[in-house]
């Protein structure tokens, strides 16, 4: 469905986290379907306001989702600058790497920390986007939420049990809300594998395991998972999907 509604205006998307990694490509790739963008991050002001400013009509928020209240924040000001919101894209996410059967390192603050930024962060976020999306809805173009998870979500897998719980929760609250929110929000989830990003950079184990044990033979680009977030924008039909974007690693 084209970005661009009847009397030139543009349709908008809010992608959390999006001055790295996978959020800025998803940006970026929304920006060439047509779309004007809402940038946000934690904290690299100065990358954000760049990126806004070589976009057209774009704008960019800072605002830490951990805190109370910030949900709220980032969203108003996104209506104040653009007056609508057409696709909310919760990138947004933290981790932490821990073994598996190292049960006291997964602290009471590890889980905390990890569900306040990939659990109800989003949630947050929906909750205050709601009427927003609501209202630029069409019946022939529903407002849509993409959510990004992770395969650790999927199976039992990841850099940690946290994380990998909270992905899982998401994938969850993806298909709950799709439930919830239909038919005037579409609600699905990307989850990838590993993606060549800040994030991961350094994890040389799981790089090993894709190049030598998926299909594909190697982790992701992060425009190869924009394309997928593209593909969710587009399509007027699709809800509560969570799309595995691996290689194929699953099915090995
Ligand atoms: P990244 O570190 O490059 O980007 C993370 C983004 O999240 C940053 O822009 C940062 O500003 C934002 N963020 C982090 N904490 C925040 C907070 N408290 N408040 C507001 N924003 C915050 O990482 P990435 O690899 O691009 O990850 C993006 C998403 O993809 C995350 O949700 C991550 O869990 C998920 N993911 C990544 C991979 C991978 O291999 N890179 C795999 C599966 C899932």
């Amino acid at each position: 469905m084209n970005a661009r509604l009847q009397g030139n205006e543009k349709r908008v998307a809010l992608v959390t986290g999006s001055t790295s990694g996978i959020g800025m490509a998803i940006a970026q790739r929304l920006a060439n379907d047509g779309f004007t963008i809402a940038f946000h991050s934690k904290s690299s002001v100065e990358t954000g306001q760049g990126l806004a400013a070589a976009h057209p009509g774009a704008s960019y928020t800072q605002a830490d989702l951990s805190q109370e209240g910030q949900a709220g924040h980032l969203v108003s000001d996104v209506l104040a600058r653009h007056g609508r919101l057409d696709v909310l894209v919760n990138n947004a996410g933290i981790s932490a790497v821990i073994a598996h059967g190292s049960l006291k390192a997964a602290t009471g603050k590890v889980w905390r920390d990890l569900y306040e930024v990939n659990v109800v962060a989003p949630w947050m976020l929906v909750a205050e986007a709601e009427a927003a999306l609501r209202a630029a809805s069409r019946a022939d173009c529903p407002s849509c939420i993409v959510n990004i998870t992770s395969h650790a979500g999927v199976r039992p897998k990841g850099a940690s049990v946290p994380y990998a719980a909270s992905k899982a929760a998401l994938n969850h609250v993806t298909q709950l809300l799709a439930l919830a929110l239909s038919p005037a929000i579409r609600v699905n989830a990307i989850a990838p594998g590993l993606v060549d990003t800040p994030l991961t950079r350094s994890w040389t184990a799981a790089q090993a395991l894709w190049n030598e044990r998926s299909p594909m033979r190697r982790g992701a680009q992060p425009d190869e998972v924009a394309h997928v977030a593209s593909m969710l924008v587009s399509s007027t039909y699709l809800t509560g999907e969570i799309i595995l974007c691996d290689g194929g690693l699953n099915l090995t």
